[in-house]
């Protein structure tokens, strides 16, 4: 039968060199870095080995005057860094993929903070985080080392056997700020547009040099200028394009707001820089690129054949399926693990950590660990495993179990799978995260070996009745009503005498009528979200946190200032910098988190988002053995990301000579430091 995604599958000439598909992994950050350069060949080979038609490193400096430290990044300034970056061409080529390379430099953005080198820009201005760093104003020698520097590098991204080289003329960096209309230097490399292209152009053309008919030369471009929440603000960026012609062989195009550009499902949804992207391919005769976070083979398709995009860009969708452009290939479409849209991963180079995905727990696991994405080692016995608890580490477990070919039993006491992703997803914007419930249920649904038991709450005797060999207790966790948590170590003082109710309460379909206050004490997305739907909902709402911003941590997945503005926009009166010090009836008595003074506020009701209790009753009441264990939020409450991780993890240890409990060898290799003593 023929593909009704072909067009999708057909090979796309790219300059010197030929895409095999359209299915083109964007750089993606990774919060690996140069010094991880197994872990990064072997995450970008099951890529490769998964379909993408092309795969990019991550941004990759060019330069020492480059460096992003504390995040993560790769790096092209020697023949070590050659050596490094051509084991993942060599591990990318092995599958017929194209290896692309994506050079950069930081400019005025970065701090310099490993390599201790000034930072420098078109104009001296401050880093962009709050280091107290500023940048030197590039002189003409200053412009002639960086094209010469560009130039160096470009050559050792030939050697290490680079198909693609970009010039990366967006997100803020080192080129997009010559671009920027802010650029007011007085040469020939600012004020006029034509000036502020100069730069791109000259380092365009040398690199195309230093390439010759080897490589295909790339631009990563922003095809608007202002916010993206109002109307597509394209009009100086068009006359850049313009400009440029037909200079690069590639185009790939983002958007000035990366928030947008990468934003998380609770705000932007699949596809949504078609508007922003579109004018380009009636620019240039050369082949476009651009993200949307696709997941849908239908989406992608609409982009082709809509003279919207020529190459399907994506990180997200390749991080949390590295194997979709197979499934698309071999009609698997419902087999495709979607992208939940919570940037998890991005979170990890946010956080100067390795990336690790929600929907992908073998992500970042590939070296170290040798997990797979589709494969796992069969079985290693006949035994017979008990899963309780049907959230996301129980059905991650079964369904790795149940893929490994063990006998499994996955028992759930509601009558729906899903857990707390069945409940979360409900909340404004969430809808999304229902996909870790869903792919998860689609496969084990097709596994004869794994058997569900819905309406099954299990005790004690049942798990000795049932007599299965090992046990996972994956029962998750549950909100605390009590105030325990990171402010305060004991329970908030008069807690009982006042009408509290948690996140799990809301969920279970307490209603509040008229005014809640959220005390959150958690910090990520919980508080912020509850905040967001008893205001849609015409509750009077005041969120207290002990933190000068709402939701804080939720700046990792690129998501706060929009939070934030959503509440304010919701009327959401916002508290910062206070606690809850004691409840009573009707009534909070409030702190300044730095000065102690107190004041004493109405409060009818108080959501409690503080921290959560394991939900050990089960395992507590079964006798202690090895062949039983706690997983996901019953053993430690954690993401949704840390459950899946959780769950998989013990299918992948089920008769394997490791116990995480011992803490005695390391689990995993590391990479290892070069010795010099
Ligand atoms: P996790 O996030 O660790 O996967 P969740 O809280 O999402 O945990 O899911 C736990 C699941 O376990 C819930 O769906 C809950 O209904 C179920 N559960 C809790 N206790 C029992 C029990 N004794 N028997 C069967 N299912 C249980
Ligand atoms: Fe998608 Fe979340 Fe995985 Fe990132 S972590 S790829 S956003 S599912």
């Amino acid at each position: 039968m023929e593909n009704r995604y072909r067009v999708l599958l057909e090979e796309v000439k790219i300059g010197p060199v030929v895409a095999p598909n359209r299915f083109y992994q964007v750089p993606h950050c990774t919060g690996m870095g140069y010094g991880s350069p197994n872990t990064l060949a072997a995450m970008r080979e099951v890529k490769a080995e998964g379909g993408w038609g092309v795969v990019c490193t991550e941004y990759c400096s060019i330069h020492p005057s480059s460096d992003d430290t504390p995040f993560p990044h790769a790096s092209i300034w020697d023949n070590a860094d050659v050596k490094a970056q051509g084991m993942m061409v060599d591990k990318v080529h092995a599958h017929g993929s194209l290896a692309g390379i994506q050079l950069w430099h930081g400019g005025s953005d970065i701090s310099n903070l490993h390599s201790r080198e000034i930072t420098l820009g078109p104009q001296s201005r401050p880093a962009s985080g709050i280091d107290p760093v500023q940048s030197a104003a590039m002189d003409k020698r200053d412009i002639r080392a960086l094209r010469s520097w560009h130039r160096a590098a470009a050559g050792r991204a030939v050697e290490a056997g680079f198909d693609l080289v970009y010039v990366y003329a967006t997100h803020g960096y080192l080129l997009s700020q010559f671009l920027s209309p802010s650029n007011k230097r007085s040469d020939e490399y600012g004020g006029s547009l034509e000036n502020r292209v100069r730069l791109v152009r000259e380092l365009l053309e040398e690199t195309r040099e230093v390439l010759g008919d080897r490589c295909a030369l790339a631009i990563r471009l922003s095809s608007d200028g202002g916010e993206t929440d109002g109307e597509p603000d394209s009009g100086e960026q068009r006359e850049v394009v313009s400009l440029l012609g037909d200079l690069p062989d590639l185009w790939d195009i983002n958007i000035h707001d990366y928030s947008y550009e990468m934003g998380s499902s609770r705000f932007v949804k699949e596809a949504a820089l078609e508007d922003y992207v579109s004018y380009v391919k009636s620019m240039t005769g050369k082949p476009v690129v651009g993200v949307g976070r696709f997941t849908s083979p239908d989406t992608m398709l609409r982009q082709v054949e809509s003279g919207v995009l020529d190459l399907i860009g994506c990180a997200r969708p390749s991080i949390a399926d590295p194997f979709l452009p197979r499934k698309v290939k071999e009609g698997r479409i419902d087999d495709i693990r979607e992208c939940i849209g919570c940037n998890i991963c991005y979170a990890g180079d946010a956080k100067g950590n390795p990336i690790t995905c929600t929907q992908n727990p073998s992500m970042g696991e590939e070296w170290r660990r040798g997990w797979h994405p589709e494969f796992i080692s069969p079985r290693a016995s006949a035994k017979r495993i008990l899963v309780v608890g049907g959230g996301p580490a129980g059905l991650e477990a079964a369904r790795a179990l149940g893929a490994r070919g063990y006998e499994v039993a996955l028992a759930e006491r509601s009558s729906e799978l899903g857990g707390r992703v069945s409940a979360e997803s409900k909340l404004p914007g969430l809808a999304e995260w229902g996909r870790v419930r869903d792919w998860r249920v689609g496969q084990i649904r097709k596994m004869d070996n794994v058997s569900v038991y819905l309406e099954s709450d299990v005790d004690s005797e049942q798990v000795a009745e049932f007599g299965a060999d090992c046990v996972a207790i994956a029962t998750g966790a549950k909100w605390r009503h009590d105030g325990i948590g990171r402010w305060h170590e004991t329970e908030i003082q008069g807690w009982r005498e006042a009408t509290v109710v948690t996140p799990d309460d809301l969920f279970a379909g307490v209603e509040i009528k008229d005014e809640a206050l959220i005390y959150d004490d958690d910090f990520y997305y919980m508080g912020g979200v509850l905040a967001e739907m008893l205001a849609l909902r015409g509750v009077s709402v005041t969120l207290v946190t002990s933190e000068s911003l709402v939701s804080p941590w939720t700046q990792n997945t690129e998501e706060q200032p929009r939070v934030q503005r959503r509440l304010i926009e919701l009327g959401v009166r916002i508290e910062v910098n206070t606690v809850v010090e004691a409840l009573s009836e009707g009534e909070a008595k409030l702190a300044c988190a730095f000065t102690g003074r107190e004041r004493t506020v109405e409060a009818p009701t108080v959501v409690m988002v503080t921290s959560r209790k394991p939900d050990d009753v089960l395992y507590s009441s079964l006798v202690e053995s090895e062949q039983t264990i706690r997983i996901g939020d019953c053993r430690a409450p954690g993401t949704i990301a840390a459950c899946v991780r959780s769950g998989h993890r013990y299918a992948q240890e089920m008769d394997a000579a490791v116990d995480e409990c011992q803490g005695g060898a390391v689990p995993f290799l590391r990479e290892e430091p070069k010795l010099f003593g």
